[in-house]
Order: structure tokens, then sequence, then C-alpha cells
């Protein structure tokens, strides 16, 4: 599933190669892909229509790109699109052949590439929402600042995640609290900061927290700079596979293997119905609770 620096990876492609186009025509080839456009297929392709994307943003995993109307004014509205599980944004020619799980396309005035939408599993989705001034749409305003983010505020998280009664892992995954952290870069953050998952919120040092939060940019910051390396430009890439990143994780998915830092083999321990990967030595289990 993409994670915070896949998403970010396509965000920069489309600023690239979508902004400041105009849409010529819309095309819908599966209705599963806009289902949370509300009002229906042919309201989605009227009200992108003629508009022109003016930017592309992001929200924690979420793409919203503003609209600006035939004379150039905002339309107080915005594309808004997940990828879900395997959704891909692409930046084809038109004479590409359509990919087999294409759901939407949208050429545009210039005669140029086509934004096209695939998806395999249509977990992922477009809609067109409010957007008032500019600001992130609505539906998106709860999801937290992710630490990638200039605007994000350290010190509003640190007093926010020793404030929750909840295990540290729980709260990296919790997109209320902090955007686009998902299990695997949860996992390697954790590692960095030498703390186990079950660890209690409540009780973190603010020493703690700090080195938790340098985990999280760090390990995000190296994601994003490996998509960035194999980025290629004509291409809008997300793979789902977290793919470049994955020669460099220290503990997910390294089950048995030794841990870089003190060579002890990584365990791995079912949590929330998925895995987590962490170093016994170091970043040992935390005591048993009072009761
Ligand atoms: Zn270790």
């Amino acid at each position: 599933m993409p994670e915070l620096p896949e998403v970010e990876v396509v965000r920069r492609g489309l600023a690239q190669w979508v902004t400041g186009r105009t849409i010529a025509s819309v095309e819908v080839a599966h209705p599963r892909a806009v289902r949370r456009h509300l009002e229906g297929t042919e309201h989605f392709v009227a009200a992108l229509t003629g508009r022109a994307f003016t930017d592309a943003n992001r929200r924690g995993k979420y793409l919203w790109l503003p609209l600006a109307g035939p004379d150039g004014a905002p339309t107080g509205s915005a594309l808004v699109g997940h990828l879900g599980m395997s959704g891909q944004l692409l930046v084809e020619k038109p004479s590409a052949p359509d990919e087999t799980h294409l759901r939407a396309r949208f050429t545009f005035t210039d005669g140029g590439r086509e934004l096209r939408f695939v998806d395999q599993r249509t977990f992922g989705g477009l809609a067109v929402e409010d957007a008032p001034d500019g600001a992130v749409p609505p539906r998106l305003a709860h999801i937290a600042i992710d630490p990638l983010d200039p605007a994000f505020d350290v010190d509003a998280f640190s007093a926010a995640l020793r404030r929750r009664h909840t295990e540290v892992k729980r709260a990296l995954l919790d997109q209320t609290l902090i955007g686009g952290v998902g299990n695997i870069y949860a996992d390697e953050a954790l590692w960095r900061a030498g703390l186990h998952g079950a660890r209690p919120t409540d009780r973190l040092t603010r020493g703690q927290v700090a080195a938790l939060l340098d985990g999280v940019r760090d390990v995000l910051g190296e994601a994003l700079a490996q998509g960035g390396t194999s980025f290629d430009s004509l291409y809008v890439d997300v793979n789902g596979q977290s793919g470049y990143f994955s020669r460099f994780l220290a503990v997910y998915g390294q089950a048995d293997r030794p841990c870089p830092r003190c060579g002890t083999p990584i365990r791995r321990e079912s949590f929330m119905n998925r895995s987590s990967y962490s170093c016994p030595q170091c970043q040992p289990r935390p005591r048993a609770r009072r009761a």
C-alpha cells in the first residue's frame, strides 16, 4: 500500500506535469473509481471539464488539486484522490495503449499527455469536493499535518502524544494525531528511537518523544529521497510496493535477520491483525502495566 513518501512522490509528479493545464475531457471507465463523488459520474465529469488544475497538494495520503474556471478564477473546489491499495496516477502520451485497469482518463486542451487513474483493486478513488478559498477540503481537514509538512507543529504533537493513554505504535498509526505514517514507517521509526511499540504514550519522556519524531522524519525523508531518485519524470510514480525503500528497511519484514545496530535477530509480533517488527535488544518490551 502506498504510504506517505510514495504519495508525496506522486504529488510532486502531478505538480510538475498537471498543474496549470486545462481539462478537455474526462472519461470514467469504472464507476467505482468515483464512488466517493456522491452526485454521480456525470456530475463528476461536468465539475472537471473545462477547469484547470492550479496546484497539487497532499494531506496525509490524500491528494487534492484545486480547480480554476475558464476565467482563471478559483472554483472553490478541488479534485481529491486517494490511491487506496493499488492506485496509480500516470501521465501518458495519448497514443499509449490503455492500461488493463484504467479507471479514469483526463485529456487536456493542450493536446499533451493524459492523466490516467489506474487501479487494479479499486480501493482508491477520485471525487470533486468543496475547497473554499483554496483551503484543504473539509473532509480531509481532520487528518493531521504530517512531519514532512513545514507547518507540522512539534510541540503540539508532543503534547498530544503524551496526553493519549495508548500504545505508542497505535498513536503513530492514528491519522488524527500524525498524518501518513503506516505500518512500515512506524516500525522503522520506533526502531530508530529504540522504543517498543507497546510503550504507553503517557509514560514517554520528552526526550523519547523527540527521538521518536526524529525517527519518523528521518525514515520518511529517506524513503522520499529513494522515491525521488528512481522517479521517472514521465511516470507519476507509485507502484504500491514501497519498492525502492525496501532495501533500506532495518526491521520491517526482517524477521530473524540481524538488527543492523546490535546484531540481535529481529522479532516479529502480531499487532492489530498485522505484523510488528522490532529488535528485542534495542527495543525492550515495556514492563507490564499497573493493574
Ligand atoms: Zn538491536
